[in-house]
Protein backbone atom coordinates (compact mmCIF):
# COMPACT_ATOMS: atom_id res chain seq x y z
CA UNK A 1 0.00 0.00 0.00
CA UNK A 2 1.63 3.15 -0.93
CA UNK A 3 2.47 6.00 1.61
CA UNK A 4 0.02 8.51 0.40
CA UNK A 5 -3.19 6.02 1.14
CA UNK A 6 -1.88 6.13 5.16
CA UNK A 7 -3.16 7.98 7.85
CA UNK A 8 -1.17 11.39 9.23
CA UNK A 9 -0.10 9.38 12.14
CA UNK A 10 1.45 6.60 9.94
CA UNK A 11 2.72 9.11 7.66
CA UNK A 12 4.06 11.24 10.33
CA UNK A 13 6.26 7.83 11.73
CA UNK A 14 7.54 6.39 7.70
CA UNK A 15 6.45 9.57 5.51
CA UNK A 16 9.66 10.05 3.09
CA UNK A 17 12.10 7.20 4.77
CA UNK A 18 12.88 5.14 1.48
CA UNK A 19 14.21 2.14 3.04
CA UNK A 20 16.97 0.23 3.17
CA UNK A 21 18.45 3.79 4.49
CA UNK A 22 22.33 4.37 4.85
CA UNK A 23 24.17 1.57 6.29
CA UNK A 24 20.90 0.00 7.29
CA UNK A 25 20.28 2.67 10.10
CA UNK A 26 16.83 2.69 11.26
CA UNK A 27 16.24 6.52 11.78
CA UNK A 28 17.32 8.91 9.32
CA UNK A 29 20.83 9.72 9.19
CA UNK A 30 22.20 13.28 9.32
CA UNK A 31 24.34 13.84 6.13
CA UNK A 32 26.45 16.63 7.82
CA UNK A 33 28.37 17.42 4.22
CA UNK A 34 28.39 20.67 2.30
CA UNK A 35 29.56 19.36 -1.42
CA UNK A 36 28.64 15.42 -2.29
CA UNK A 37 31.70 14.07 -4.06
CA UNK A 38 32.15 12.08 -7.22
CA UNK A 39 34.68 9.55 -8.68
CA UNK A 40 33.05 9.84 -11.90
CA UNK A 41 32.76 13.11 -13.72
CA UNK A 42 29.95 11.57 -15.93
CA UNK A 43 27.83 10.58 -13.30
CA UNK A 44 28.59 13.77 -11.44
CA UNK A 45 27.65 15.94 -14.83
CA UNK A 46 24.08 13.60 -15.33
CA UNK A 47 23.33 14.23 -11.14
CA UNK A 48 23.99 18.11 -11.77
CA UNK A 49 21.79 18.29 -15.03
CA UNK A 50 18.77 16.46 -13.11
CA UNK A 51 19.49 12.98 -15.62
CA UNK A 52 20.23 10.87 -12.04
CA UNK A 53 19.43 11.15 -8.82
CA UNK A 54 21.65 12.79 -6.52
CA UNK A 55 22.90 15.15 -4.62
CA UNK A 56 25.60 18.30 -5.46
CA UNK A 57 25.58 20.76 -2.93
CA UNK A 58 23.50 21.21 0.35
CA UNK A 59 22.29 24.87 -0.91
CA UNK A 60 20.60 23.15 -3.53
CA UNK A 61 19.39 19.53 -1.83
CA UNK A 62 20.56 17.36 1.17
CA UNK A 63 19.31 13.91 1.81
CA UNK A 64 18.17 14.40 5.79
CA UNK A 65 16.55 17.95 4.42
CA UNK A 66 15.08 15.76 1.48
CA UNK A 67 13.10 13.28 4.01
CA UNK A 68 11.87 16.18 5.76
CA UNK A 69 10.33 17.54 2.84
CA UNK A 70 8.96 14.65 1.58
CA UNK A 71 7.03 14.02 4.89
CA UNK A 72 5.81 17.69 4.99
CA UNK A 73 4.72 17.06 1.29
CA UNK A 74 2.90 13.88 2.19
CA UNK A 75 1.20 15.56 5.45
CA UNK A 76 -0.39 18.19 3.46
CA UNK A 77 -0.67 16.53 0.59
CA UNK A 78 0.74 18.37 -1.95
CA UNK A 79 2.61 18.16 -4.99
CA UNK A 80 6.35 19.35 -3.97
CA UNK A 81 7.76 20.90 -0.73
CA UNK A 82 10.85 23.15 0.28
CA UNK A 83 12.48 23.36 3.18
CA UNK A 84 13.43 26.93 4.45
CA UNK A 85 15.89 28.00 7.71
CA UNK A 86 12.78 29.57 9.61
CA UNK A 87 9.12 30.25 9.21
CA UNK A 88 9.97 33.57 8.33
CA UNK A 89 13.01 32.24 5.34
CA UNK A 90 9.67 30.63 4.09
CA UNK A 91 7.30 33.46 3.80
CA UNK A 92 9.77 36.22 2.75
CA UNK A 93 11.01 33.60 0.13
CA UNK A 94 7.69 32.75 -1.25
CA UNK A 95 6.30 36.02 -1.23
CA UNK A 96 9.65 37.51 -3.08
CA UNK A 97 9.57 35.02 -5.77
CA UNK A 98 6.43 35.88 -7.01
CA UNK A 99 5.92 39.74 -6.58
CA UNK A 100 6.88 42.71 -8.81
CA UNK A 101 6.99 46.35 -8.64
CA UNK A 102 3.32 47.10 -8.99
CA UNK A 103 1.54 44.18 -7.98
CA UNK A 104 -0.85 43.56 -5.54
CA UNK A 105 -1.16 41.91 -2.09
CA UNK A 106 -4.24 41.21 -0.26
CA UNK A 107 -3.84 40.01 2.98
CA UNK A 108 -5.27 40.24 6.90
CA UNK A 109 -4.20 42.94 9.68
CA UNK A 110 -3.64 39.65 12.14
CA UNK A 111 -0.33 38.20 10.91
CA UNK A 112 2.34 37.23 12.65
CA UNK A 113 3.82 40.31 13.23
CA UNK A 114 7.50 38.90 11.63
CA UNK A 115 4.99 38.27 8.52
CA UNK A 116 3.36 41.82 8.95
CA UNK A 117 6.55 43.81 9.14
CA UNK A 118 7.39 42.34 5.46
CA UNK A 119 4.02 43.80 4.14
CA UNK A 120 4.36 46.72 6.14
CA UNK A 121 8.82 47.63 5.51
CA UNK A 122 9.92 45.52 2.80
CA UNK A 123 7.17 45.15 0.09
CA UNK A 124 6.38 48.38 -0.06
CA UNK A 125 10.00 49.33 -0.83
CA UNK A 126 9.76 47.07 -3.66
CA UNK A 127 7.09 49.03 -5.07
CA UNK A 128 4.63 46.63 -4.01
CA UNK A 129 1.30 47.41 -2.51
CA UNK A 130 -0.34 45.85 0.03
CA UNK A 131 -3.69 45.76 1.04
CA UNK A 132 -4.25 44.56 4.95
CA UNK A 133 -8.20 43.94 5.93
CA UNK A 134 -9.84 43.58 8.68
CA UNK A 135 -9.21 39.96 9.75
CA UNK A 136 -12.59 38.74 10.62
CA UNK A 137 -14.62 40.70 7.40
CA UNK A 138 -14.62 37.92 5.45
CA UNK A 139 -17.18 40.46 2.92
CA UNK A 140 -14.44 42.88 3.06
CA UNK A 141 -11.27 39.97 1.94
CA UNK A 142 -13.27 39.45 -1.01
CA UNK A 143 -14.12 42.70 -2.14
CA UNK A 144 -10.55 43.46 -1.83
CA UNK A 145 -9.19 40.36 -3.30
CA UNK A 146 -11.81 41.00 -6.11
CA UNK A 147 -10.30 43.79 -7.36
CA UNK A 148 -7.51 42.13 -8.16
CA UNK A 149 -3.81 40.79 -6.99
CA UNK A 150 -0.95 38.90 -7.24
CA UNK A 151 -0.84 36.89 -4.22
CA UNK A 152 -3.77 36.36 -1.36
CA UNK A 153 -1.90 35.66 1.97
CA UNK A 154 -3.86 33.84 4.58
CA UNK A 155 -3.20 32.65 8.61
CA UNK A 156 -6.10 30.86 9.92
CA UNK A 157 -5.99 30.69 13.43
CA UNK A 158 -3.83 34.12 13.63
CA UNK A 159 -1.71 34.74 16.52
CA UNK A 160 -2.16 35.67 19.19
CA UNK A 161 -6.30 36.18 18.94
CA UNK A 162 -6.94 33.11 16.81
CA UNK A 163 -9.61 34.84 14.98
CA UNK A 164 -10.61 32.67 11.89
CA UNK A 165 -10.22 33.50 8.04
CA UNK A 166 -13.15 31.16 5.70
CA UNK A 167 -10.74 29.29 3.38
CA UNK A 168 -12.89 28.33 1.38
CA UNK A 169 -14.44 31.30 0.41
CA UNK A 170 -11.14 33.65 0.27
CA UNK A 171 -9.58 30.81 -1.82
CA UNK A 172 -12.25 30.89 -4.26
CA UNK A 173 -12.13 34.23 -4.77
CA UNK A 174 -8.40 34.10 -4.92
CA UNK A 175 -8.66 31.77 -8.12
CA UNK A 176 -11.47 33.77 -9.78
CA UNK A 177 -9.01 36.78 -9.67
CA UNK A 178 -6.41 35.02 -11.21
CA UNK A 179 -4.23 35.08 -7.94
CA UNK A 180 -1.89 32.42 -6.18
CA UNK A 181 -3.09 31.84 -2.94
CA UNK A 182 -0.79 31.07 -0.02
CA UNK A 183 -1.96 30.12 3.74
CA UNK A 184 0.14 29.87 6.74
CA UNK A 185 -1.17 26.73 8.80
CA UNK A 186 1.43 27.11 11.42
CA UNK A 187 -1.27 27.12 14.20
CA UNK A 188 -3.33 24.21 13.29
CA UNK A 189 -0.92 22.31 11.52
CA UNK A 190 -1.60 19.21 8.96
CA UNK A 191 -3.16 17.37 11.64
CA UNK A 192 -6.04 20.12 12.16
CA UNK A 193 -6.76 21.93 8.79
CA UNK A 194 -5.56 20.88 5.19
CA UNK A 195 -5.76 24.33 3.21
CA UNK A 196 -4.61 22.55 -0.02
CA UNK A 197 -7.50 20.38 0.05
CA UNK A 198 -9.73 23.69 0.44
CA UNK A 199 -8.03 24.78 -2.94
CA UNK A 200 -5.28 27.03 -1.84
CA UNK A 201 -2.49 27.49 -3.95
CA UNK A 202 0.92 26.87 -1.48
CA UNK A 203 0.61 26.17 2.68
CA UNK A 204 3.58 27.23 4.71
CA UNK A 205 4.51 26.37 8.51
CA UNK A 206 7.16 27.57 10.84
CA UNK A 207 8.53 24.46 11.50
CA UNK A 208 10.09 25.64 14.44
CA UNK A 209 6.67 25.48 16.26
CA UNK A 210 3.92 22.51 16.18
CA UNK A 211 5.73 20.41 13.43
CA UNK A 212 9.36 20.09 15.66
CA UNK A 213 7.46 20.66 18.16
CA UNK A 214 10.25 20.49 21.13
CA UNK A 215 11.31 24.37 20.82
CA UNK A 216 15.01 22.54 19.44
CA UNK A 217 15.45 23.28 16.40
CA UNK A 218 14.35 26.40 13.40
CA UNK A 219 12.78 25.50 10.25
CA UNK A 220 10.30 26.30 7.61
CA UNK A 221 8.44 24.42 4.92
CA UNK A 222 6.59 25.41 1.71
CA UNK A 223 4.22 22.88 0.08
CA UNK A 224 1.62 23.09 -2.74
CA UNK A 225 1.77 22.79 -6.51
CA UNK A 226 4.59 22.19 -8.27
CA UNK A 227 5.60 24.49 -10.68
CA UNK A 228 5.13 27.50 -7.78
CA UNK A 229 6.98 25.52 -5.80
CA UNK A 230 9.83 25.05 -7.98
CA UNK A 231 9.79 28.53 -8.85
CA UNK A 232 10.67 29.46 -5.26
CA UNK A 233 13.10 26.28 -5.29
CA UNK A 234 15.08 28.36 -7.27
CA UNK A 235 14.92 31.13 -5.39
CA UNK A 236 16.10 29.81 -2.40
CA UNK A 237 18.59 27.86 -4.08
CA UNK A 238 20.21 30.64 -5.06
CA UNK A 239 19.77 33.25 -1.86
CA UNK A 240 20.84 30.24 0.18
CA UNK A 241 17.75 30.31 3.25
CA UNK A 242 18.49 26.64 3.50
CA UNK A 243 17.38 24.39 5.92
CA UNK A 244 20.58 22.80 7.94
CA UNK A 245 20.87 19.28 7.53
CA UNK A 246 21.15 18.86 11.90
CA UNK A 247 17.53 20.87 12.08
CA UNK A 248 15.84 18.68 9.29
CA UNK A 249 17.00 15.65 11.66
CA UNK A 250 15.68 17.29 14.63
CA UNK A 251 12.32 18.30 13.06
CA UNK A 252 12.03 14.63 11.76
CA UNK A 253 12.82 13.36 15.38
CA UNK A 254 9.87 15.33 16.31
CA UNK A 255 7.54 15.36 13.82
CA UNK A 256 7.29 11.42 14.60
CA UNK A 257 4.83 11.94 17.49
CA UNK A 258 3.00 15.02 15.75
CA UNK A 259 -0.20 13.39 15.18
CA UNK A 260 0.34 12.07 19.15
CA UNK A 261 0.90 15.51 20.71
CA UNK A 262 -1.83 17.49 18.38
CA UNK A 263 -4.58 15.24 19.23
CA UNK A 264 -3.53 15.78 22.85
CA UNK A 265 -3.01 19.38 22.66
CA UNK A 266 -6.33 19.49 21.03
CA UNK A 267 -7.85 17.81 24.13
CA UNK A 268 -5.66 20.13 26.40
CA UNK A 269 -6.51 23.50 24.49
CA UNK A 270 -10.15 22.74 25.17
CA UNK A 271 -10.31 21.83 28.51
CA UNK A 272 -8.08 24.92 29.55
CA UNK A 273 -10.26 26.89 27.91
CA UNK A 274 -13.35 25.36 29.35
CA UNK A 275 -11.82 26.30 32.62
CA UNK A 276 -10.61 29.76 32.16
CA UNK A 277 -13.67 30.71 30.51
CA UNK A 278 -15.86 29.80 33.76
CA UNK A 279 -13.35 31.67 35.52
CA UNK A 280 -14.35 35.08 37.00
CA UNK A 281 -11.24 36.82 36.89
CA UNK A 282 -11.03 35.82 33.29
CA UNK A 283 -12.13 39.27 31.06
CA UNK A 284 -11.49 37.90 27.64
CA UNK A 285 -10.38 33.95 26.13
CA UNK A 286 -10.17 33.51 22.64
CA UNK A 287 -10.51 29.81 21.54
CA UNK A 288 -11.98 28.71 18.63
CA UNK A 289 -13.17 25.68 20.08
CA UNK A 290 -15.61 27.55 22.36
CA UNK A 291 -18.99 28.14 20.98
CA UNK A 292 -18.96 31.75 22.42
CA UNK A 293 -15.76 32.16 19.56
CA UNK A 294 -16.79 34.39 16.68
CA UNK A 295 -15.05 32.08 14.66
CA UNK A 296 -16.54 29.03 15.67
CA UNK A 297 -18.71 28.05 12.93
CA UNK A 298 -15.80 28.54 10.46
CA UNK A 299 -13.64 26.70 12.93
CA UNK A 300 -16.00 23.78 12.82
CA UNK A 301 -16.29 23.44 8.80
CA UNK A 302 -12.39 23.55 8.15
CA UNK A 303 -10.56 22.48 10.74
CA UNK A 304 -10.91 18.72 12.45
CA UNK A 305 -9.30 19.76 16.18
CA UNK A 306 -9.21 23.24 17.38
CA UNK A 307 -5.55 23.30 18.64
CA UNK A 308 -3.57 23.88 21.89
CA UNK A 309 -3.21 28.10 21.46
CA UNK A 310 -5.25 30.17 23.51
CA UNK A 311 -4.96 33.45 24.74
CA UNK A 312 -6.52 35.51 27.73
CA UNK A 313 -6.82 38.57 29.63
CA UNK A 314 -7.03 38.31 33.32
CA UNK A 315 -9.10 41.11 35.37
CA UNK A 316 -6.51 43.83 36.67
CA UNK A 317 -3.44 45.78 35.05
CA UNK A 318 -0.13 44.38 33.70
CA UNK A 319 1.65 44.49 37.45
CA UNK A 320 -1.38 41.77 37.94
CA UNK A 321 -0.36 39.57 34.70
CA UNK A 322 2.70 39.77 35.74
CA UNK A 323 2.01 38.33 39.12
CA UNK A 324 -0.12 35.49 37.77
CA UNK A 325 3.23 34.59 35.52
CA UNK A 326 5.66 34.43 38.10
CA UNK A 327 3.40 32.05 39.74
CA UNK A 328 2.90 29.61 36.98
CA UNK A 329 5.71 26.98 37.97
CA UNK A 330 5.82 24.41 35.21
CA UNK A 331 6.03 26.42 32.13
CA UNK A 332 8.17 28.82 29.95
CA UNK A 333 7.90 31.99 30.02
CA UNK A 334 8.68 32.81 26.03
CA UNK A 335 8.20 33.92 22.60
CA UNK A 336 7.48 30.65 20.91
CA UNK A 337 4.91 28.14 20.78
CA UNK A 338 3.59 24.74 20.38
CA UNK A 339 5.96 23.12 21.98
CA UNK A 340 5.91 19.82 24.29
CA UNK A 341 6.40 22.05 26.80
CA UNK A 342 3.86 24.39 28.06
CA UNK A 343 4.56 28.62 27.02
CA UNK A 344 3.24 31.43 27.92
CA UNK A 345 3.71 34.83 26.79
CA UNK A 346 1.98 38.29 26.73
CA UNK A 347 2.09 39.91 23.04
CA UNK A 348 3.10 42.91 24.44
CA UNK A 349 6.56 42.14 25.12
CA UNK A 350 6.23 39.15 22.34
CA UNK A 351 5.09 39.29 19.13
CA UNK A 352 3.46 42.79 19.07
CA UNK A 353 6.61 44.34 21.02
CA UNK A 354 6.97 46.66 18.66
CA UNK A 355 3.55 48.20 18.49
CA UNK A 356 2.31 50.71 20.62
CA UNK A 357 -0.98 50.28 23.29
CA UNK A 358 -3.53 51.86 20.98
CA UNK A 359 -2.33 49.53 17.70
CA UNK A 360 -2.65 46.49 20.00
CA UNK A 361 -6.03 47.69 21.14
CA UNK A 362 -7.38 48.09 17.42
CA UNK A 363 -6.19 44.50 16.91
CA UNK A 364 -8.11 43.43 20.35
CA UNK A 365 -4.91 42.39 22.31
CA UNK A 366 -5.66 44.65 25.52
CA UNK A 367 -2.09 44.75 27.55
CA UNK A 368 -3.32 42.04 29.95
CA UNK A 369 -3.55 39.37 27.37
CA UNK A 370 -1.43 36.21 27.73
CA UNK A 371 -0.85 33.97 25.16
CA UNK A 372 -1.23 30.18 26.22
CA UNK A 373 0.33 26.97 24.37
CA UNK A 374 -0.12 24.18 26.07
CA UNK A 375 2.06 21.22 26.17
CA UNK A 376 1.71 17.96 26.49
CA UNK A 377 2.13 17.92 30.48
CA UNK A 378 -1.47 16.90 31.94
CA UNK A 379 -4.30 18.99 31.47
CA UNK A 380 -5.34 18.64 35.55
CA UNK A 381 -1.79 19.69 36.39
CA UNK A 382 -2.04 22.69 34.29
CA UNK A 383 -5.33 23.14 35.40
CA UNK A 384 -4.58 23.24 39.09
CA UNK A 385 -1.46 25.43 38.32
CA UNK A 386 -3.86 27.90 36.42
CA UNK A 387 -5.98 27.69 39.37
CA UNK A 388 -3.32 28.36 41.93
CA UNK A 389 -1.93 31.20 39.63
CA UNK A 390 -5.46 32.95 39.25
CA UNK A 391 -6.49 32.20 43.38
CA UNK A 392 -3.32 34.47 44.10
CA UNK A 393 -3.68 37.72 42.13
N1 LIG B 1 4.07 32.05 11.19
C1 LIG B 1 3.53 32.02 12.42
C2 LIG B 1 2.06 31.81 12.56
C3 LIG B 1 4.34 32.16 13.54
O1 LIG B 1 3.78 32.13 14.77
C4 LIG B 1 5.73 32.36 13.37
C5 LIG B 1 6.61 32.56 14.54
O2 LIG B 1 6.17 32.67 15.67
C6 LIG B 1 6.25 32.41 12.07
C7 LIG B 1 5.40 32.24 11.01
C8 LIG B 1 7.72 32.65 11.83
O3 LIG B 1 8.43 31.47 12.06
P1 LIG B 1 9.99 31.41 12.49
O4 LIG B 1 10.08 31.99 13.86
O5 LIG B 1 10.30 29.95 12.38
O6 LIG B 1 10.74 32.22 11.50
Amino acid sequence: MSIESQTPATIAVWGGEEYPLAFGAAQVPIVQSAPFAYNDVDEWLDVALGRAKGHIYSRNTNPTVDVFEEKCRLLEGGEKAIAFASGMAAISNALFTFLRPGDRVVSVKDTYGGTSLVFLDFLPKMGVEVELVDTTDQAKIEEEIAKGCKIVYLETPTNPTLKLIDLKRSIEAAKKAGAISIVDNTFATPINQSPLALGADLVLHSATKYLGGHDDAMGGVLIGDKALVQEVYHYREICGAVLPAFSAYMLLRGMKTLDLRIKKQNDTGMAVARYLDAHPKVDVIYYPGLESHPGHEIAKAQMSGFGGMLSIAIKGGFDTLKRFMGELEYVHRAASLGSVNTLIGPPSVTSHVECTSEERAALGIPETLLRYSCGIEDEKDLIAQLDRGLASV
